[in-house]
């Protein structure tokens, strides 16, 4: 085939691939979540609407950096991320278009959604919850060393402490969580006390540090309540082995509660396909879709009503409920920039 012809063809083949979206139902979907349960949610949405859903897929700083990038040009519909500080700091950079959606209102606990703005407009919505826990080696810790935040930089506990890095997402959602309970001056000194504390230099993700944990590389760790309950979910005899090692703490029960983080969606600032983007949202919070969304991951569901048995979340809280803080998330995406300055102070890597 002579170039000219092959280029022609391409051509052809993308014009009629342009006409074919172009009548397509389609939405452009940007998602920071990496879980393959919600493959299920998507066909499960096309299935019920027939609205096809393209993915892109990076994790929360690449979506909001590429949707900067792209700017009104961007063919991004629906964006999940999966940090309360993250979606925030998307409402506040403009990514994000505030839409009016009664389902979504009448689903959504208002303490898990955007602050509407003067017109009624909702920039996000949460859709899950997790925890943010402390799990330790039950033969070397005890449980009264580690049940609350503060003692994960208090001297006893000195070298045992696995945790992931500071900067990470999840680290410092709960450390401007922690910055708004105990001010800025006791949080530096916190977070001095978990440097001292580090068995290890942060490296590798929360199930990476559980998994030191039981290894006998550190006593304490620092983890959302979803990667410990996969591994106590899980039918691998390794992981089986981490779980029978490792105790877990939901922190705080006595003073402000155990830091809860937020998986959400949004619609895209630029979209192109509001309304099925609405309607993709509203799916999500659907209690079929709350299923996959939350409790396929061992996560709660964010929508009222929707109570999901998991046995492996149950076993965790021994069935009962655990009293987690409240505090505004805008509080604690705020502080997310001088808890970074701590973190580089301190060394916290
Ligand atoms: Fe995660």
């Amino acid at each position: 085939m002579s170039k000219t012809v092959k280029s022609l063809l391409a051509i052809g083949i993308l014009a009629a691939a342009g006409i074919a979206s172009a009548q397509e139902q389609v939405i452009n979907l940007y998602s920071a979540r990496h879980y393959p349960t919600d493959e299920a949610l998507y066909s499960g949405f096309t299935k019920a609407t027939g609205i096809k859903v393209q993915r892109v897929d990076s994790d929360d700083a690449g979506i909001m950096a590429r949707l900067k990038a792209e700017g009104s040009a961007s063919p991004a519909d629906v964006i999940l991320l999966v940090d309360a500080a993250r979606l925030y700091r998307g409402e506040v950079d403009g990514l994000f278009l505030p839409v009016r959606s009664k389902v979504l209102e009448d689903a959504i606990p208002a303490n898990l959604r955007a602050t509407p703005t003067a017109d009624g407009g909702i920039s996000w919505f949460g859709l899950s919850t997790r925890a943010r826990v402390i799990v330790y080696n039950k033969a070397r810790v005890n449980r009264e060393d580690v049940d609350t935040y503060e003692e994960l930089g208090a001297p006893k506990n000195k070298e045992k402490l696995c945790i992931r890095s500071g900067s990470h997402p999840y680290n410092l959602s709960l450390f401007g969580a922690v910055m708004e309970h105990m001010g800025e001056q006791k949080t530096e000194q916190w977070l001095k006390g978990m440097v001292d504390n580090m068995a290890r230099w942060p490296k590798g993700g929360d199930t990476d540090q559980i998994k030191a944990v039981a290894a006998g590389e550190c006593d304490i760790a620092v983890s959302n309540s979803y990667y410990l309950a996969r591994l106590m979910r899980s039918d691998k005899p390794a992981d089986k082995a981490v779980v029978e090692k490792v105790g877990v703490v939901f922190p705080n029960q006595q003073s402000w509660g155990t830091h809860l983080n937020i998986a959400g969606g949004a619609v895209a600032r630029h979209t192109k396909h509001e309304a099925n983007a609405i309607k993709f949202l509203e799916y999500l919070a659907s209690p079929e879709a709350q299923n996959y969304f939350a409790n396929a991951n061992n996560e709660w569901p964010a929508a009222k009503g929707v109570v999901l048995e998991n046995p492996a979340l149950t076993a965790m809280t021994g069935g009962k409920p655990f009293k987690s803080e409240t505090i505004p998330i805008g509080a604690v995406g705020a502080n997310s920039t001088k808890v970074q300055q701590m973190l580089d102070r301190v060394g916290f890597r």
